[in-house]
């Protein structure tokens, strides 16, 4: 898919999940950034959403320190999300993630404790919505349908994004600026299905149909999808 289709597509997805996720309870709010850790991944496409953000260029020294950054420690998942779905639909074994989650807060951060990108956050940063306000070495709470659409979504980024590639956020916007990355991150995978408990079957339907509906520049998101999927009239969630 042209890079272009894909970011308008990437742009539904995340409209969509704005006005979907608008009906669960939140806890969240300006300056609550307990979530906004060293440890945030995502796919190369969101990352070149990202780089568009407008406040991106005020990230001061932003390639340097993005370098000094992939140069420690630095949370580094081994494998993509479809990577562990598919194996979780085929009973296997995932691959061990050996990498561990390092202690700091996202470089995107401000001095305010807000994201200077925040309208181009990745979806990682936009599934953290808790019903209670997090603090440190707590979890947020979250109910399940929406961990599940979540999950879902995370898939359908890497499935639009298959030539690309996946990892923590500042060793992936690195890549997609061209600035070198010392180390192959994992490929994107197509998406081999969903991951759905069976009491959510029919709520998660209801997701489907849609955002398959959902209006993306010259169709509906459903044509990004693979196979058919069901779409609604509406299009809203
Ligand atoms: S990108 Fe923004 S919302 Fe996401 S972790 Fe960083 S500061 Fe927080």
């Amino acid at each position: 898919m042209h890079c272009t289709q894909s970011i308008a597509a990437l742009k539904a997805l995340y409209a969509w999940h704005d006005l979907w996720s608008a009906d669960f309870p939140r806890a969240c709010g300006p300056g609550c950034a307990t979530c906004c850790t060293a440890n945030v991944s995502l796919t190369s496409l969101e990352a070149r959403y990202l780089v568009a953000a407008p406040r991106f260029e005020e990230t001061p020294e932003i390639g340097e320190k993005i370098r000094g950054l992939t140069a420690g420690p630095l949370y580094r998942p081994t494998c993509t999300i479809n990577q562990v779905a598919a194996c979780c639909l085929a009973h296997q074994e995932p691959p061990e993630d050996t990498s561990e989650h390092v202690a700091g807060v996202c470089l995107f951060l401000d001095d305010q404790r807000q994201c200077r990108i925040y309208a181009h956050r990745p979806m990682a940063c936009r599934a953290m919505a808790s019903q209670v306000r997090c603090r440190p070495g707590s979890e947020a709470v979250v109910a399940p349908l929406v961990l599940t659409v979540n999950l879902a979504l995370h898939q359908i980024i890497e499935h639009l994004d298959q030539e690309g590639v996946f990892g923590s956020l500042p060793e992936v916007v690195l890549w997609v600026l061209g600035n070198g990355v010392t180390r192959p991150l994992p490929g994107n995978q197509p998406l081999p299905g969903f991951l759905v408990p069976d009491d959510e079957q029919e709520g998660f339907n209801d997701f489907l149909r849609a955002l398959a509906a959902w209006p993306v520049e010259g169709g509906r998101f459903g044509d990004h999808l693979p196979g058919r999927q069901p779409g609604g009239e509406e299009g809203r969630p």
